[in-house]
């Protein structure tokens, strides 16, 4: 090793012991820092490049540092960037338009994070429980599904069945009620009268990209109705594109009656969420019930604005499903002997080792060395989500990477 390279390596070294001192350590990430990203590359601190194979858990799916949602990031920035709620704003109305018109809805109330967005839901619901389904004060009941992820608030993680996210974090806010992902026997058998929400992610995610059995959507949405429950999509990580459709209630023909997004909404600028919603559900609400200062501020409505437009004239939606496509096939051509399964939709595809294959981290550590970045999903899981922008010569670079570890 030559100076500048040993110098440049403690540099990394120096991030990490610096960032073990003084920071929390609720996170166990990847031993690179990183400086710099463009399209589906970022660079670390010693000039090595990488193809990012997360995208920031799919807000980056425009991919890293988009220069038109730079630009109008810079030009907003320079203009007006917050006004709160107590004001209008000249971006908050055609950001309303342009999302309603893109996703088929009605009304749009605009957060920060995913979590908020899904906090919003459960207030809604709730709500309308009480004000238009007649549920007696208090006895609201939300549905929700083992393995789910939604986020990290305490009342989120209190209906969580991952005993790291809710361990130690209670007492927990009542009114929630698990059931099977993927079973529609067992939800059905869950509804009762005071039912008033079914929260679920159309492809569960976190829990390691799990796909429920076709059909199962379609059957939880003819029991919402068929019961008067609210159908809450959590599309936070599925939607906009990842999949290969915009939302992924489209794989099943479905609509949901409140949809959360974020993520990908900003392409990985600024955080941006937004819960959809046909107009019955979402008026419920009125003037001082519920709102954030950040919450649909006029720099997060052009960046959003501007990260949408690049997902729909750069054909993102259709790149995720057809190279999506290509990249599945791949893997699974391997026929590695120590992957158990390979799984996904569009760009969003998993990795699941079997058990005594030595575990995710190490080949994530392996494919690190050869410059691709994945993060393990639990122990043996590896996530597949690079930006959508993805090329079908880089599908195949990623191929032979994992060909090469696995
Ligand atoms: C990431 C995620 C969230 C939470 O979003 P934050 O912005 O981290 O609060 C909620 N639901 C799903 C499905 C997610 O993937």
């Amino acid at each position: 090793m030559n100076d500048l390279a040993l110098e440049r390596r403690s540099l990394t070294a120096g991030y990490i012991a610096v960032e073990a001192e003084y920071g929390a350590k609720n996170y166990k990430p990847l031993d690179v820092v990183l400086t710099r990203g463009s399209g589906v590359h970022v660079w670390d601190v010693e000039g090595r490049r990488y193809l990012d194979c997360l995208s920031a858990y799919s807000a980056v799916n425009q991919g890293h540092c988009h220069p038109k949602i730079l630009e109008a990031m810079v030009e907003q920035a320079g203009r007006l960037t917050l006004t709160s709620r107590a004001f209008r704003n000249d971006q908050l109305a055609p950001f309303y338009e342009e999302l309603c018109a893109l996703t088929n809805s009605h009304k749009v109330l605009p957060m920060n994070s995913g979590a908020e967005a899904v906090e919003t839901a459960l207030k809604v619901a709730r709500k309308w429980g009480y004000e238009v389904k007649g549920v007696p004060d208090g006895q609201a009941e939300i549905i929700v599904c083992d393995g789910n992820f939604h986020g990290r608030t305490v009342a989120i993680v209190g209906f969580s069945t991952d005993p790291q996210s809710r361990g130690g974090f209670g007492p927990f806010a009542p009114g929630f009620k698990v059931v099977p992902f993927g079973d529609a026997d067992a939800l059905e058998a869950a509804i009762g009268p005071n039912t008033v929400a079914f929260l679920v992610e159309p492809i569960q995610g976190e829990a390691g990209v799990i796909i429920p059995p076709a059909g199962y959507l379609k059957r939880a949405r003819e029991l919402c109705t068929q019961h008067g429950v609210i159908l809450i999509l959590d599309e936070i990580q599925t939607g906009l594109g990842r999949t290969g459709k915009l939302l992924a209630e489209e794989h099943e023909g479905i609509e949901a009656d409140l949809t959360l997004i974020g993520k990908a909404l900003s392409g990985g600028f600024y955080p941006v969420s937004a819960v959809l919603s046909n107009s019955e559900v979402m008026s419920v609400l009125h003037p001082g019930e519920h709102g954030s200062t950040f919450g649909g501020n006029p720099l997060a409505c052009a960046v959003a604005r501007a990260a949408l437009k690049v997902i729909v004239e750069e054909g993102l939606v259709e790149n995720a499903a057809q190279v999506g496509a290509r990249l599945k096939g791949s893997l699974e051509a391997l026929a590695a002997p120590s992957v158990k399964e390979i799984r996904g939709r569009g760009l969003m595809i998993a990795v699941e080792l079997h058990p005594d294959a030595g575990g995710a981290r190490r080949v994530c550590e392996a494919l690190q060395a050869r410059g691709l970045l994945a993060k393990e999903t639990h122990d043996h899981t590896i996530r597949i989500a690079p930006p959508l922008i993805l090329t079908p010569e880089q599908a195949d670079w990623i191929a032979e990477q994992f060909a090469g570890v696995l």
